[in-house]
């Protein structure tokens, strides 16, 4: 069993249920006591965040290769950067690694295609939602189209991850905005919605909307599981 490194704090909300994912799926695999073997490296959420908004892209690019460096150099065989956010940089890091870097949009595409679905809603971060990093890795690799709310409700979506489900705040009103803004996708003619934040599937699972969803926290623990076994 290979070890999987995982960069985590953004939020630790989402990085507990990474570990939670992970050794559950090894354990169902495997059985007994078998856990995975991973490390983890945590970065301060508060500065990050504060990084984000003020577009220091450049900056947050250099603490992820810091942290992906100390993930290597703690004996990881390969690196999942575990926000859906931080990927904007994920190509300066994957560049300074001697391990593979697993990236989030490509176990998530997979479990689209394998579904049979290639025009998706999306639901994260501003940034997520309205840069290029994400969207068109899912349309130049996967040929999936991505659709995403109108600004609004992108708004909305944003302040509800970063003012309560990074705080580990889960609550019905927001539940129910998600819900209707999801609708408002899927009269789009989207044939599923990604959680492509990974804290929201601490608000949303499959039971709160009629559509697919596509729950980019486990899909990513899941492959980086499949690949330790390899
Ligand atoms: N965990 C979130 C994501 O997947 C947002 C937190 C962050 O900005 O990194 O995008």
């Amino acid at each position: 069993m290979k070890t999987i490194g995982l960069i985590g704090g953004m939020s630790w909300e989402s990085s507990a249920e990474y570990y939670r994912v992970i050794n559950q799926d090894m354990k169902a695999r495997l059985g007994g006591h078998r856990n995975a073997r991973s490390v983890m490296v945590t970065v301060c959420f508060e500065e990050i965040k504060a990084l984000q908004h003020e577009q220091r892209w450049d900056e947050l690019a250099s603490r992820m290769k810091d942290a992906a460096l100390q993930v290597q150099a703690a004996g990881a065989d390969v690196v999942l950067l575990c926000t859906n956010t931080m990927h904007r940089v994920a190509p300066a890091v994957e560049a300074e690694l001697e391990i593979p870097f697993l990236h989030i949009v490509d176990p998530t595409a997979q479990a689209l295609r394998d579904a049979g679905i290639d025009r998706v809603g999306l639901l994260g971060t501003a940034f997520t939602m309205e840069q290029d990093f994400y969207r068109g890795r899912m349309q130049d690799r996967h040929g999936i189209e991505v659709v995403v709310p109108k600004a609004p409700e992108r708004a909305l979506v944003h302040q509800i991850i970063y003012d309560e489900l990074c705080h580990g705040i889960v609550r019905d009103a927001s539940r129910v905005e998600y819900q209707r803004i999801i609708a408002g996708m899927e009269a789009q003619g989207v044939g599923g919605v990604i959680l492509g934040c990974t804290e929201i599937a601490m608000l949303i699972g499959p039971d709160d909307v009629a559509l697919p969803v596509f729950d980019t926290t486990t899909l990513h623990a899941q492959a980086a599981v499949t690949w330790a076994l390899a």
